[in-house]
C-alpha cells in the first residue's frame, strides 16, 4: 500500500516536476511535456498519416513522392515549421524523409531545395526545404547544390488557380551548375504540383545524367 502511494507521489508530483525542471520542452501539437528535445510526443506522432502509394507520378526520369498527408497533426506541424518560427522542427520532420530514402532505396547524390527569391526569404528570415536539405545532408552524406536561385518575385500560390499558378512560377527558378548524377529535391507540401513541376524542370535543364526524386513531406488531398 505504501509502495503504491509512493508511486502515485512519483507520477504525478515528482515525475511532474523532475520534467519541468530537466525538460522545459512541449509537444507543439497537444502542449503534452517531453522527456527529449524532439518536440513532438509519441501519441501525436502516431496520428501522422503516411501514405500508402508515395509515388505520385513519374514523367521520364522524375520521380514525384508525397510522403504523409497534410491533415491534422502534419498540417499543424508544417504550419508551426514554415509560419511560426519554429525550426527546430528541422529534426523531426528531416527523420521521416531521411527513413523513407531508405526504405525506398532512393540512391541520389546531390540534395536540392526549393528556393526563395529575396524579398520572401527577408520575410520569413529561413528557408525551411533548406534547414530539411541541410539535416537530410548532414545524415546522408551528401552534398547541397547551392546554386539554386529564385529569380522571379512570385504572388502566394494559395489563392491562384492551376492556370494562374502556372504562368505565376513559370521561370522563377534556375540552377547555376551544370550536374552529373541523381538529385533528390525537398520540398514540403506537394499541392497542384506547380512547384515541384518548375524546380524539376530547371533541374533538366543543367543535369547531364541522371534521375530526380522529388520528394515532399506532405501531400494535399482535395
Ligand atoms: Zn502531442
Amino acid at each position: 500500500m505504501q509502495k503504491e502511494i509512493l508511486n502515485y507521489f512519483y507520477n504525478y508530483y515528482v515525475k511532474e516536476f523532475f520534467l519541468e525542471i530537466v525538460s522545459p520542452a512541449h509537444c507543439v501539437v497537444c502542449g503534452k511535456k517531453l522527456f527529449d528535445s524532439n518536440f513532438i510526443c509519441e501519441s501525436c506522432k502516431n496520428k501522422i498519416i503516411f501514405n500508402e502509394y508515395p509515388l505520385i507520378s513519374r514523367e521520364e526520369v522524375v520521380y514525384y513522392y508525397g510522403m504523409t498527408r497534410y491533415t491534422g497533426v502534419m498540417e499543424e506541424l508544417i504550419k508551426k515549421f514554415k509560419f511560426n518560427g519554429y525550426k527546430a522542427l528541422s529534426k523531426f520532420l528531416s527523420s521521416i524523409i531521411i527513413n523513407f530514402i531508405k526504405t525506398n532505396n532512393i540512391e541520389f547524390d546531390f540534395i536540392g531545395f526549393v528556393p526563395m527569391s529575396k524579398m520572401e526569404f527577408k520575410e520569413r528570415g529561413y528557408n525551411q526545404t533548406y534547414l530539411l536539405a541541410k539535416d537530410v545532408s548532414f545524415a546522408t552524406q551528401k552534398p547541397i547544390i547551392r546554386s539554386i536561385y529564385k529569380i522571379k518575385e512570385t504572388k502566394k500560390q494559395t489563392n491562384l488557380s492551376k492556370n494562374e499558378r502556372i504562368q505565376n512560377l513559370k521561370d522563377a527558378f534556375v540552377i547555376k551548375e551544370a550536374i552529373m548524377g541523381n538529385i533528390l529535391i525537398i520540398d514540403d507540401v506537394y499541392t497542384t504540383g506547380t512547384t515541384a513541376k518548375e524546380i524539376t524542370h530547371a533541374f533538366k535543364k543543367v543535369l547531364k545524367n541522371g534521375n530526380i526524386y522529388f520528394i515532399a513531406l506532405s501531400q494535399t488531398f482535395n
